[in-house]
């Protein structure tokens, strides 16, 4: 552990200096942080709804963030929301965290909430909520060189500068950090820090802060703080209402975190109840399959890994009956599979994300026995997915069973028809997968419709002993109800929803000839089906799925492939954030290579069409 306790102060071996004053820390960081930024008076004079954003360098413990948390709750106004994002290479253990914590009981009421998200943590940006969506953490688990150019242009209301010492820890003060940070900051916007070292006051007013003294906290003479020059930008008021279409899980996530931040969200589908078409399997898997690498989308599906666990946490109760977090085993049932999971043991990743294990104990974690190795995500399960839906949608005003015919842009907004009428809001959100391309402000994006079917198995008395997911090629679900999923087909460009028997077979062969041991203890030839289901999910050349503003006020989240439960949660908050123009749940250069403009681009560049989809793994 990096963490130690020096005269009961926590301390840092790695950097050789506290985490905060040794006098006392929630005094220090209030005088220090929130006076520094004049924090009482400017959440006090936030106007309805308005959001202030934080952003701080040295997440370290939290005290800071929930100092500032409950200063907001104390004094903002009721619709006020606030953003604090936070960097942080070196993330203390779980129970490093509640026991820090811990000293500090006029906290309590804010850090359980925290401590409880803290397991959901991945390397990249978390997003999480609290307070009912009204505080939202964004914890950029990174170096600080490389987390903070992934913040917009002018986007921090106030920083906090809190990496340790500058002679201990040069790097967070450094010139191109300093420079980042006037970058983001709002003009008029303002930094405070407890250091009043020379050069890194250099390095602050080089970078274009105004800079000055004030009185430290305690035994400290002096401390920093500074602001930018230029007049605050008039606050912003997102355009409303706003129009989902698509009743799936993107949409049912992008109208929730629209309507989280204050805004008034229709959802249309053509079905008369929600999550009837992809999204509508009676169980999904949360399985996160990682290559090697650390491309685009694989930082997004880690991003999407911890909040999507975090969402579920706040809207689904662990019960057997809609989620289960059993874990998940991948298992290396081919060369090319046992190659993926050498070179991810040959990763470092925390163990709370994930594991190898050998044959003997994936059997013992399944409860069944089993000759190969693999990887073990203990945090993995399952979740059914109609219910995530509707607890996303109870917020929006909900209209059913209608079809949207057009989709048009007006002079102020946009135009949707359907069979009961045309609807003009603002913004739309388009989330009906593949069917998106009828409309003709999106007739350009590459998307593609692959049928996927399911099968579901009786449990046999050897199959009710696996307590976990496992995946192959494809995935096969512990009993629920009496009845296991095994998953699932493929098929490009089929949008049949018939169920077929020959696919049945398919699913059921592979398991027998991948993993055997696990055939037979559903009955072997004698498997009982009960049925299945087939949907047709979207998907897009390269994976990624498509997210993001592909005409002013018309936003999609499509493509999310055979990982909705995954990433659509993201996705809708990515698109919030757009429109809001409140901080992304991800880096700048991500919600680049996510957005819809990156096919406007090939499209321009190649004279045509991407290539065809390469994802629709288990
Ligand atoms: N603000 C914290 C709190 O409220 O507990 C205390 C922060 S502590 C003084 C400084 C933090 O900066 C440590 O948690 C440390 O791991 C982190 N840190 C140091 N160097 C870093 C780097 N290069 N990138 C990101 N974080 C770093």
């Amino acid at each position: 552990m990096a963490l130690e306790w020096r005269d009961g102060c926590p301390f840092s071996a790695r950097f050789g200096d506290v985490y905060f004053s040794a006098e006392s820390g929630l005094d220090e960081s209030e005088h220090v942080f929130l006076r520094g930024n004049d924090l009482p008076a400017r959440f006090a004079r936030l106007g309805p709804g308005q959001t202030f954003t934080v952003a701080e360098t040295g997440f370290g413990t939290g005290l800071n963030f929930l100092a500032t948390w409950r200063l907001f709750a104390d004094v903002a106004p009721p619709s006020a929301q606030l953003d604090y994002f936070a960097v942080e290479a070196h993330p203390l253990a779980e129970e490093e965290l509640v026991a820090v914590l811990a000293r500090f009981p006029e906290l309590a009421a804010f850090a359980a909430p925290l401590a409880a998200r803290w397991r959901r943590r991945v390397p990249g940006w978390n997003r999480w909520h609290f307070a009912g969506g009204r505080v939202r953490l964004t914890l950029a688990w990174q170096d600080v060189a490389e987390a903070l150019p992934g913040l917009p242009e002018a986007s921090v209301d106030a920083w906090f500068l809190d990496g340790f010492a500058p002679a201990k820890n040069p790097e967070m003060w450094s010139a191109a950090v300093c420079t980042e940070v006037a970058r983001s900051t709002r003009p008029g916007a303002t930094f405070a820090t407890y250091t009043a070292a020379g050069w890194v006051r250099r390095n602050l007013a080089a970078a274009g802060f105004a800079v000055e003294k004030r009185q430290g906290f305690g035994r400290k003479r002096e401390m920093t703080v500074g602001s930018k020059p230029g007049r605050a930008l008039p606050a912003f008021s997102p355009a409303e209402p706003v129009t989902v279409i698509g009743g799936g899980l993107a949409g049912c996530a992008a109208g929730f975190a629209l309507a989280r931040r204050g805004l008034a969200v229709t959802l249309l589908d053509a079905a008369p109840v929600l999550a009837s078409g992809a999204s509508g399997n009676p169980v999904g898997i949360l399985h996160l399959r990682l290559a090697a690498g650390m491309g685009a989308l694989q930082r997004l599906l880690l991003a999407a890994w911890g909040h999507a666990l975090a969402q579920l946490d706040e809207l689904l109760p662990v019960d057997g009956e809609v989620r289960a977090e059993c874990g998940l085993l991948q298992l290396a049932v081919s060369p090319e599979e046992a190659r993926r999971i050498e070179r991810l043991k040959a990763m470092a990743w925390p163990s709370h994300l994930l594991r190898a294990v050998e044959a003997e104990e994936a059997g013992g974690l399944a409860g069944l026995p089993l000759v190969l190795p693999g990887l073990w995500f203990p945090q993995g399960g399952w979740v059914v997915p109609a219910r995530l839906a509707a607890r996303q949608a109870e917020g929006l005003f909900l209209r059913l069973g209608k079809a949207v015919a057009g989709l048009e842009k007006t002079a102020d907004g946009w135009r949707v028809d359907t069979p009961g009428g045309a609807l003009s809001p603002a913004a739309v959100v388009v989330a009906n997968g593949h069917a998106a391309r009828a409309f003709a402000p999106l007739a350009h994006l590459p998307l593609q419709p692959v049928r996927g079917q399911i099968t579901e198995v009786a449990a046999t008395p050897a199959s009710l002993r696996l307590q976990t997911v496992v995946c192959g090629e494809g995935y096969l679900t512990p009993a629920r109800a009496g009845r296991h999923v095994l998953g699932a087909s493929t098929r490009f460009d089929d949008v049949g929803t018939d169920l077929r028997v020959a696919e049945h077979a398919e699913i059921l062969g592979r398991l027998a000839t991948t993993l055997p041991e696990l055939y037979a203890a559903l009955g072997g030839d004698k498997a009982y089906i009960l049925g299945g289901r087939a949907g047709i999910r979207c998907s897009a050349p390269g994976a990624m799925p498509i997210v993001g503003e592909a005409a002013p006020g018309l936003y999609v989240s499509l493509a999310h492939g055979t990982r909705g439960l995954l990433t659509a949660g993201l996705a809708g908050e990515m698109l919030a954030a757009l429109h809001t123009r409140t901080l992304p749940p991800l880096p700048v250069s991500l919600l680049a290579a996510a957005a819809p403009a990156r096919f406007a681009r090939l499209e321009r560049d190649q004279g045509g069409r991407g290539s065809r989809c390469g994802e629709c793994g288990p």
